[in-house]
């Protein structure tokens, strides 16, 4: 159980080291080499403290290209602390790529985060209702992205967000991946993966 066996660059694999983790939580064993080997959607049950952040950050990161002029990656959360907390983890784990990752939540000035998102960003970590209105306001685009991750899914259900993930989904591309964490499965869970998310691999730790 060592993060050299996963399939990870050595640049991520560097960056793992500087972080400080010796070795990979369950959920990073299983789903890295699934990100990064396979072409399927993922749903993952995982609770928060059991390093999801990480397996699928780690991954991502790997994956993307530097230098691209578009955003390749977003990261849909509930609550504006998780979006800064998962956007650090990023930061914390991309080592010497070059990658520009904002956090776009409700509260911080439109005006800010316009032009933050128009110096070029690769991975956006926001909370629906904002990312809405940053897409409704032409500020983002992300008919180009390569990843959605829905984190905390059933959080952000209970908290009413199922009508924006789905306009969101629907403004991205069918070629992109889209990775879904939740802690519990509920039937409205599994309908929004059925409806966007076909090819999937269930993962339960
Ligand atoms: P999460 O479940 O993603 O919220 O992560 C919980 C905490 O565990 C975060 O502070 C991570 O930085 C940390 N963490 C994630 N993966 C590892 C690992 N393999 N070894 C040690 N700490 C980790």
């Amino acid at each position: 159980n060592d993060f050299e066996s996963l399939g990870l660059s050595d640049v991520m694999l560097q960056s793992v080291k500087e972080k400080g983790f010796e070795e990979p939580t369950e959920i990073q064993s299983r789903i890295i080499p699934l990100i990064l080997e396979n072409k399927v959607n993922l749903i993952g049950q995982a609770q928060t403290g059991t390093g999801k952040t990480a397996a699928f950050a780690l991954p991502i990161l790997d994956l993307l290209n530097e230098h691209q002029d578009f955003v390749q990656a977003l990261v849909l959360v509930p609550t504006r602390e998780l979006a800064i907390q998962v956007c650090d983890e990023f930061n914390s784990l991309k080592g010497s790529k070059k990658f520009h990752i904002v956090p776009i939540y409700g509260g911080q000035s439109y005006e800010t985060q316009f032009r933050r998102l128009k110096k070029g960003v690769d991975i956006v970590v926001g909370t629906p209702g904002r990312i809405i209105d940053q897409l409704n306001k032409r500020s983002l685009v992300l008919s180009k992205v390569k990843f959605v991750v829905l984190d905390e899914a059933d959080e952000m259900l209970n908290m009413g967000f199922i009508d924006d993930i789905e306009e969101i989904l629907k403004s991205t591309n069918d070629e992109r991946r889209t990775l879904l964490f939740s802690a519990t499965m509920p039937p409205k869970i599994l309908s929004l993966a059925k409806k966007y998310m076909h090819k999937n691999e269930i993962i339960k730790t």
